[in-house]
């Protein structure tokens, strides 16, 4: 068999791997042959994912995914948002997916929710140069509706990768989309959130989005508290054992 051909069909069982367990996590019943029920083609929505790798830098990595189409979400993309920040951040963010603004500008987090999450990084001294940021999805989804699950299992293993690139020390999720993608649970966030996860070894803190922040501005304290844990990490003066 040629060899371009063999690293495709390769390429493809991986991306169809990560898919079927994903579903299989997310308690959805499979059809024989392992196929989701509410999926019509899986293979085709995770065409060539890659496998998670621990060896790719973020240029890598963005190489890699070029002109993605492995799901449907790149029809209502104007850019594809990659990330931004220090490649060798101790601490990074993880979002759900881009806006609309995100969409226009190919940047994480510069809308309204953006905004918001820049306060919060100001008052706690911290600048975006020394983070890093990212989403779970890395295209816009139509009207920005909620991230579907073969969606995510086609873009999942790309956050796997940028992880696996940076290894910060801290990471903190935003929101019920980003905790249930990284942690693999259907634990709601409100449950989650302020309790410290663990990921590969990785310290997580689940907070809630910004954009649920900008809703119900009543729950930015607890948000404020969660962050108060990991800046203690982050500068040294506490553990995530510590509840
Ligand atoms: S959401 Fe992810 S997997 Fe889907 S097209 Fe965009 S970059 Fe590719």
């Amino acid at each position: 068999m040629p060899e371009p051909l063999k690293k495709e069909l390769c390429r493809l069982a991986a991306g169809l791997k990560e898919f079927v367990n994903y579903q299989r996590r997310s308690g959805l019943q499979l059809l024989e042959g392992g196929y989701p029920v509410s999926i019509v083609k899986p293979a085709a929505a995770v065409a060539a994912s890659p496998e998670p790798t621990a060896a790719m830098s973020l240029e890598e990595i963005r190489e890699e995914m070029g002109d993605c189409r492995r799901c449907k979400l790149w029809q209502s993309r104007t850019r594809l948002v990659f990330g931004s920040g220090n490649p060798k951040a101790r601490l990074m963010f993880i979002g759900e997916a881009p806006g609309a603004e995100e969409d226009k500008q190919g940047e994480p987090f510069v809308g309204e929710a953006g905004q918001l999450l820049n306060n919060l990084l100001h008052k706690l001294d911290l600048n975006r140069q020394e983070i890093f940021i990212s989403n779970v999805i890395k295209s816009r989804p139509p009207g920005n509706r909620t991230p579907m699950a073969d969606e995510i299992a086609a873009c999942r293993p790309f956050l796997i990768q940028q992880i696996e690139a940076i290894r910060p020390q801290i990471i903190v999720t935003l929101g019920g989309v980003a905790t249930h993608a990284l942690l693999e649970t259907k634990t709601p966030i409100s449950r989650l959130r302020g309790k410290w996860q663990q990921w590969q070894g990785i310290a997580v803190m689940p907070t809630f989005h910004p954009s649920y922040l900008l809703r119900f501005p009543q729950e930015r304290k607890k948000t404020w508290e969660d962050m108060q844990q990991v800046m203690a990490i982050y500068k040294g003066k506490g553990s995530e054992n510590s509840e």
